[in-house]
């Protein structure tokens, strides 16, 4: 390996141990809903892609679930047709930043990231996204604030299986690291694409979807969006 190679794997490890997932405290930051309601949410990060956001939306479908997707503004504008149908099926559309960059939300100005972002969903569904979750979850308090003065929640999670993985875990080992962190409230972090992939055939994803929802729901859990589960408004006009 060479330095700079290291120097960029040790980043990332501190960010990770110091910045994600981000601690709570703030007031608008949460990694989980309410331990007392029977209720759990699905969450995809980084897409929208092609085919396998649309192969996911034919799952939900099929399983009468919502979700929320947390999409990253450039691949709304390569695929506002997918995220168009999301948010027609009853889907929450959340905010990604706009390239997936970690190093914007670490810088001590800027905003850019955010509000580009904004604008490429507003485009899209004639609303502005009001939750946002970071990129990798790296979350500083001057980007926390922000993000609270542009009117957004942050949102992060309690369960993150490896469905990020290439190659692709297959979905009953995804299933058996979800199942036992499941309680009520939690909300769990999966992906519909790599970040920046305008084309993504992943396929374990889905597939873990089709087979937690009968299971959670036969342990007497509802699946809901975010905005339900925390009691949060999912949108601003714009
Ligand atoms: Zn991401």
């Amino acid at each position: 390996m060479n330095v700079r190679a290291v120097v960029s794997k040790t980043i990332d490890q501190v960010g990770n141990v110091l910045l994600s997932p981000p601690y709570g405290g703030f007031g608008y930051y949460y990694n989980h809903g309410p331990r007392t309601r029977r209720a759990v949410a699905f969450t995809f990060d980084d897409g929208p892609s092609r085919p396998c956001t649309e192969w996911l939306l034919d799952t939900l479908g099929e399983l009468g679930v919502k979700a929320t997707f947390f999409c990253v503004g450039l691949s709304v504008q390569w695929h506002p047709e997918v995220v168009q149908r999301a948010f027609a099926e009853g889907h929450v559309i959340g905010n990604h930043s706009m390239m997936h960059s970690r190093k914007a939300g670490l810088m001590l100005r800027g905003g850019a990231h955010i509000d580009e972002a904004t604008t490429a969903i507003s485009q899209v569904i004639g609303l502005r996204p009001r939750l946002y979750r970071p990129p990798w979850g790296w979350l500083t308090p001057w980007e926390g604030q922000r993000l609270h003065q542009r009117g957004y929640a942050v949102i992060g999670w309690d369960i993150y299986p490896d469905d990020w993985k290439v190659p692709e875990v297959p979905a009953e080992r995804l299933v058996a690291q979800i199942k036992p962190l499941i309680k009520p409230g939690s909300i769990i972090l999966m992906h519909d694409s790599v970040s920046n992939q305008i084309r993504w055939e992943k396929t374990e994803t889905a597939r873990a979807v089709r087979l937690l929802t009968p299971w959670l729901r036969d342990e007497g859990y509802e699946i809901v969006t975010i905005p339900d589960l925390l009691g949060l408004p999912a949108y601003a006009r714009v």
